[in-house]
């Protein structure tokens, strides 16, 4: 039996309860918060502390390489394109005010796309280099992308015929980002309830009751799903996949000559420096159907691939030795732009963010929160 005083202040009936406490789950509990300050909020989280993607994530703040971009304008179009990258723009711009860039560890040192010899990717990009920065020029309101093949030998690569890269995107600390929000979401007067899961939602026409693993029910009058690529466990019919993605970081590297983001192989893979080492990951193209998974953990086809490109391209003849692997899982919609409704009268979903959550997160939030209100 709960007392008086557990049931009052630590199991009240909120009036909106967000499941999953990661990028998405915290702003949108903060937003909710702001517009109604006299509403109890809760946000509930399975792990310790927030374990999903958003603290496994490679850290880049950015907004595309110039080959995705322009195989997105071939798919769907220019303004699809340019709307998306206006979109993760404005997203870290956001992010980067609300946080502070300290508080997040961003570091300004660039982002860069590289194309290996003798492949075509750059031929591609560089027939349409002049006009694809026209394009985004309105967005930025400068010239976005720079061809600069002399940094990469000032990096250290091999194996790299060409490089462009961009003075606005860099490498930001994840789980630095994490922390600042978990602490502000709380300070603005959120409950942050870990180690609880939700394992069902029955919704009512009086409120939705959730089952938690372990402990009681909660009841709430409305519920907002941010729980990216584990949604299918609670909302099956809802088409976000499970796209898991590994990564690995070696120790420091003595005069290591890397500074900033990386994008690689048409984006399959990335890489940046982080406290003097290299943080590497990617390769889910080799086994798409294996990395489809809700599960964490690392295949010894990846791990290679990701060692043979620190070999070859990134340190090459520097002895390097691996500090941690780990993976995280992401959410992936059919179209590249996540899932932002209202499922019915009591329950809003916002999931499925790709590989771009840093950049969108706080935006997915703001129109989550908005239609909790409507
Ligand atoms: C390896 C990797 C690298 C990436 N690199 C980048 C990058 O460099 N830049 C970038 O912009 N994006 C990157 N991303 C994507 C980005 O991390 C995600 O898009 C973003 O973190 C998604 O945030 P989210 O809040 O929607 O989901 P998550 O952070 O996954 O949060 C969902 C939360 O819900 C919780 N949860 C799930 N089910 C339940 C339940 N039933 N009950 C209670 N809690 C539950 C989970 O524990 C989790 O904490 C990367 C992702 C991965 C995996």
């Amino acid at each position: 039996m709960l007392s008086i005083w557990e049931s009052e202040h630590f199991h009240p009936q909120p009036d909106i309860v967000v499941i999953g406490g990661g990028i998405v789950g915290l702003f949108t509990a903060l937003f909710h918060k702001r517009r109604h300050p006299d509403h109890s909020v809760v946000v509930l989280e399975r792990g310790a502390h927030p374990i999903g993607a958003s603290v496994k994530n490679a850290g880049f703040a950015c907004f595309g390489s110039p080959s995705e971009l322009l195989a997105d304008m071939d798919k769907e179009g220019e303004d699809a394109m340019l709307a998306r990258v206006e979109e993760r723009w404005k997203g870290l711009l956001e992010l980067r005010s609300e946080l502070g860039d300290s508080r997040i560890g961003f570091e300004a040192t660039g982002g860069h796309e590289i194309y290996p010899w003798h492949t075509k990717g750059y031929t591609a990009v560089a027939d349409r280099f002049n006009a694809l920065n026209d394009s985004l020029r309105p967005i930025f309101g400068e010239q976005v992308f720079v061809q600069d093949d002399e940094a990469i030998t000032r990096f250290g690569l091999t194996g790299v015929g060409h490089l462009v890269r961009t003075r606005l995107e860099g490498p930001l600390d994840s789980g630095r980002l994490m922390s600042t929000l978990l602490r502000k979401v709380v300070a603005e007067g959120v409950l942050f309830r870990p180690l609880t899961e939700v394992t069902g939602l029955e919704e009512t026409p009086r409120g939705v009751s959730l089952s938690t693993k372990g402990g009681q029910p909660i009841r709430t009058a409305m519920v907002a799903i941010c729980t990216n690529g584990y949604t299918r466990e609670l909302m099956p019919d809802l088409p976000v996949a499970p796209a898991r993605g590994q990564v690995l970081k070696t120790f420091p590297v003595p005069g290591l000559k890397l500074r900033g983001t990386f994008h690689y192989d048409e984006g399959y893979f990335y890489f940046r420096d982080h406290a003097g080492g290299v943080l590497l990951g990617g390769g889910r193209n080799l086994d798409l159907i294996g990395e489809t998974t809700t599960e964490e953990g690392s295949t010894e086809l990846i791990q290679d691939a990701l060692e043979h490109l620190l070999r070859t391209v990134i340190l090459p003849g520097q002895p390097f030795k691996i500090e941690r692997r780990w993976s995280g899982i992401m959410g992936m919609c059919p179209t590249k732009s996540p899932i932002i409704e209202r499922r019915s009268e009591r329950i809003v979903v916002a999931a499925g963010l790709g590989g771009m959550g840093v950049a969108i997160g706080i935006r997915v939030a703001r129109r989550a929160a908005a239609l909790l209100d409507q």
